[in-house]
């Protein structure tokens, strides 16, 4: 036998037992952004390796040590490892956002070079979501408010908690950095190797350091919000102040600043202590600066990405009792001269009929007893039943394989209504 091939390390093949599961999770979130009057935008896997350099920051994890790049035709192209460049890019490119508001999402795998582990691998699955145009806290409160109603969805609400801060604009954190930077320079024994890396390149991702010693050093840094500006804050404010008022439990965490570049003001996390190490389900903030430093004419912006793997553990965790769609609900059996072609016209009138209904015909041959198995395999309720007497009285069985109902002869002019009974 020949060797066989296998998926690269941290990719997952998502099984068919598995994917009603994904569908039911991607389901709900599609149902909750529209409820938004959210649009979608799709856009390439692949972009030019600048864009990220440039969209999500030189001195990120992503950039620095996460991306997949490659170069075809002298030109440096890389997977994308997030999806708030692209959607910016492309929005630039096509004028999405010039003069006007946009409410955007996007859903679709990610690819970052990481060690992969539960709920961390190195090709994942994001849902995006971004406002442009509008500078106002309301926005990021909207963002919020839409999270948490898709958690209630998910029947994960009770599990995750909201974390937030504000991390003011450019300015701000050019003099909170310098100040972050001289209180670390009297602790540089404790700083391990990654922080001392930091302490040049992007100080202020020290704050959330995994080590515990530097986190307690941490406790007497200086406060970012003792250098916030009064914009900010009272942006800051707002949104606090609609969160409390639509009864959203947060706390606010002067830590939090996130792992990209681009955010300023708010920077928020949802965070579950269900799933270990790889708590952050989804995390979010604004990004005022970004359209600009893409090249596009200044635009607010303000999004959040969810990992959908985590949403997916997270749901199997604590919510086992979801209820999935059944891949099948119908399995029609036959046998006997004349059946395949009665079969096949029945089938087809349930599909036309019942659109809701998961019909599917045995195809494999054999007697109904090797039929029936099938039946029973493929998880169906109903079994549909016709041999040659049925065919000759236009009648069909309907036998229940859950054998709740005993079985009945009807005649196959009240099939739809008997079925509509039974899957009421
Ligand atoms: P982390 O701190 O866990 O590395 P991050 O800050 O790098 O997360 P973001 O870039 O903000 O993550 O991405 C948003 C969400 O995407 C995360 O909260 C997480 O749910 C998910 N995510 C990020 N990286 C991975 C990965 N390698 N595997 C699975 N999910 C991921
Ligand atoms: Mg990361």
């Amino acid at each position: 036998m020949a060797k066989t091939i296998q998926a690269i390390r941290g990719m997952n093949d998502c099984s068919p037992t598995e994917t009603p599961l994904w569908q039911w999770v991607e389901g709900q979130i599609k149902d909750t952004l529209a409820s938004y009057g959210y649009s979608e935008m799709r856009s390439p896997i692949i972009e030019s390796t600048a864009l990220f350099e440039r969209g999500v920051g030189e001195a990120t994890d992503i950039v620095e040590k996460e991306m997949f790049t490659f170069v075809r035709d002298e030109e440096s192209l890389t997977l994308r490892p997030e999806g708030t460049a692209g959607c910016v890019r492309a929005a630039i490119e096509h004028g999405w956002i010039y003069n006007q508001e946009q409410r955007l999402w996007y859903i679709g795998p990610m690819f970052r070079y990481e060690r992969p582990q539960k709920g961390r691998y190195r090709q994942f699955h994001q849902a995006g979501v971004e406002i442009f145009g509008i500078s106002n806290a309301e926005a990021d409160a909207e963002l919020i408010l839409l999270t948490a109603r898709l958690w209630k969805k998910l029947g994960i609400d009770q599990h995750v908690s909201l974390q937030l801060n504000s991390i003011g604009g450019l300015e701000v954190r050019t003099k909170y950095r310098e100040a972050l930077v001289a209180f670390l320079q009297n602790h540089l024994d404790i700083l391990d190797e990654d922080c001392k890396r930091r302490l040049h390149t992007n100080p202020m991702r020290i704050l959330d350091t995994k080590n515990q010693a530097i986190q307690e050093v941490l406790n007497n840094a200086p406060k970012l919000h003792d250098f916030l500006d009064e914009e900010s804050k009272s942006h800051f404010e707002t949104l606090c102040s609609i969160l409390d008022a639509m009864g959203i439990h947060y706390e606010v965490n002067q830590k939090l600043v996130r792992g990209l570049d681009y955010y300023n003001k708010t920077v928020f996390e949802w965070v579950t202590t269900a799933l270990g190490a790889q708590g952050t389900v989804c995390g979010g903030g604004r990004y005022d600066g970004l359209v600009a430093q893409l090249g596009g004419h200044s635009t607010e912006g303000v999004g959040f990405a969810m990992g959908l793997e985590r949403l997916v553990l997270l749901v199997q965790e604590v919510n086992p009792n979801v209820q999935l769609a059944r891949p099948v609900d119908v399995y029609v059996v036959y046998q006997g001269t004349g059946t395949t072609a009665a079969a096949f016209n029945l089938a087809e009138r349930l599909r036309s009929a019942l659109p809701q209904l998961r019909v599917m015909q045995h195809a494999s041959g054999g007697n109904f007893k090797k039929q029936f198995k099938r039946a029973d395999k493929s998880g169906a309720k109903i079994a549909l039943v016709l041999g040659e007497s049925e065919v000759e009285n236009n009648s069909v069985v309907v036998k229940d394989l859950f054998g709740e109902v005993d079985q009945i002869t009807i005649s196959q002019t009240d099939v739809i209504a008997e079925l509509t009974k039974r899957f009421a």
